[in-house]
């Protein structure tokens, strides 16, 4: 009979009085992404799921804070049995030339110790399976024995995501546009345990239905992280239309993000969440200078997150790959900072020239406006 044991994070076992409360959180989190119907036990440090396939497995890799999937065989705590299997799995892989056995006792009694176990089944391992040898420095094939109400054996441990429980380090808001840096921003937070809400700012009629329906689909893509996304879709025309109207033209685009940025705070606040998380990266555009992004955020009260700030493009376009947004985010529908853009944007605005321009602005009004109006999108994985 096969089980399927799960490895999670040396992180989570490492969290003293709060351990508990991390481990049950992953196990909800794994329950919630293969759904009811199979028995989960956690125990000594590891998960076990009565059930493998790979399937399964490919949704149980990409729970937060899961290092390591394995397919394991169960069979009785006894030496002879253990060893039958053992011999039966190096047999199937085909090639290999060196091995070693590592153990873990969870069930202290047992008669052999975990060095002891190693031992005799490396030499049972040596005697019946040809053209083999130990190699306990870098081996091809580790065979891993774990005894506990009976002894598990597995060789093959397929990576998981790692990272920590979604929703164990609390909540954020996301500010999800359709481009490519944002949804790998939200995967990085959400993989340290931070729970997103989304908000994406769409200009009805200057942005299509089909720019919405994109950030969507972002969302969903997201989902698969994080078991369910809850977007808000801001009304932002009012809130553009009025800058254009009356505020200079090369500060559009920051008092625009100003903006946003505002309205993802009451967002936040009325979420219980305690930061913001963009997509920002150093450099990239006008208003992603030092500058900017200091008057950007400098009349709020949260913290802003922006985990790709450091990274290249190139490396962010890694991730999107890796978790699967870039096909979408690379559809060309526009975003409402691609109209009205300015032709010659400031790249270093300051903040108190900013507040002035702001003046003109009915601002309190357009946030509420703008929260008043709000469609709520909820998405799951399981759509
Ligand atoms: P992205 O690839 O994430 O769209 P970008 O390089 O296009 O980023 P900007 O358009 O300047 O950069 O946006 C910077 C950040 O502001 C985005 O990463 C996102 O967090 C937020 N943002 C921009 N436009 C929107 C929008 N329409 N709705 C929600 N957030 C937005
Ligand atoms: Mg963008």
């Amino acid at each position: 009979m096969n089980c399927m044991l799960v490895k999670y994070a040396s992180e989570i076992s490492l969290k003293g009085l709060n351990k508990k409360y991390f481990e049950d959180l992953l196990v909800t989190n794994i329950r919630k992404a293969i759904g009811n119907g199979f028995k989960i036990q956690k125990e000594s440090g590891r998960i076990y799921i009565d059930t493998y396939s790979e399937e399964l497995a490919d949704k149980v890799k990409k729970v937060f804070g899961v290092i390591g999937v394995a397919e394991a065989e169960i069979t009785e705590k006894d030496m002879d049995k253990i060893g039958e299997v053992a011999i039966k799995q190096m047999k199937q892989l085909k090639g290999v030339k060196t091995f070693k056995v590592e153990s873990r006792r969870g069930d202290k009694k047992f008669p052999l110790q975990s060095l002891e176990i190693s031992r005799e089944i490396g030499g049972t391992i040596l005697k019946n399976v040809e053209d083999i040898t130990v190699d306990v420095r870098n081996p091809e094939v580790v065979v891993n024995i774990e005894i506990r109400d009976k002894a598990y054996i597995y060789t093959k441990l397929d990576k998981g995501v790692a990272g920590m429980p979604y929703g164990s380090a609390g909540k954020g808001v996301l500010l999800l546009s359709g481009g490519i840096d944002s949804p790998v921003a939200g995967y990085m937070m959400a993989k340290r345990g931070l729970e997103l809400v989304g908000v994406y700012y769409h200009s009805h009629p200057y942005t299509s239905e089909r720019a919405k329906e994109k950030v969507i689909e972002l969302a969903r893509k997201l989902s698969v992280y994080t078991g369910s996304f809850k977007l808000y879709v801001a009304p932002f025309t009012e809130i553009q239309m009025q800058i254009i109207e009356k505020c200079k033209e090369n500060e559009l685009t920051i008092i625009m993000r100003r903006f946003m940025m505002q309205v993802a705070e009451q967002v936040a606040k009325k979420e219980n969440a305690l930061a913001l998380i963009t997509g920002e990266s150093l450099g990239q555009v006008a208003s992603q200078t030092l500058e900017s992004m200091h008057v950007t955020n400098s009349d709020l009260e949260m913290p802003v997150y922006r985990p790709v700030v450091g990274m290249d493009k190139i490396d962010i376009t890694d991730i999107a790959r890796q978790i699967d947004t870039f096909e979408t985010s690379i559809l060309p529908f526009e975003d409402c900072c691609t109209i009205f853009v300015p032709k010659h944007p400031k790249t270093k605005p300051r903040v108190d020239d900013i507040r002035k321009s702001e003046e003109a602005l009915d601002k309190e009004q357009l946030i509420a406006n703008c929260m008043a109006n709000m469609e709520i999108i909820k998405v799951t994985n399981l759509q």
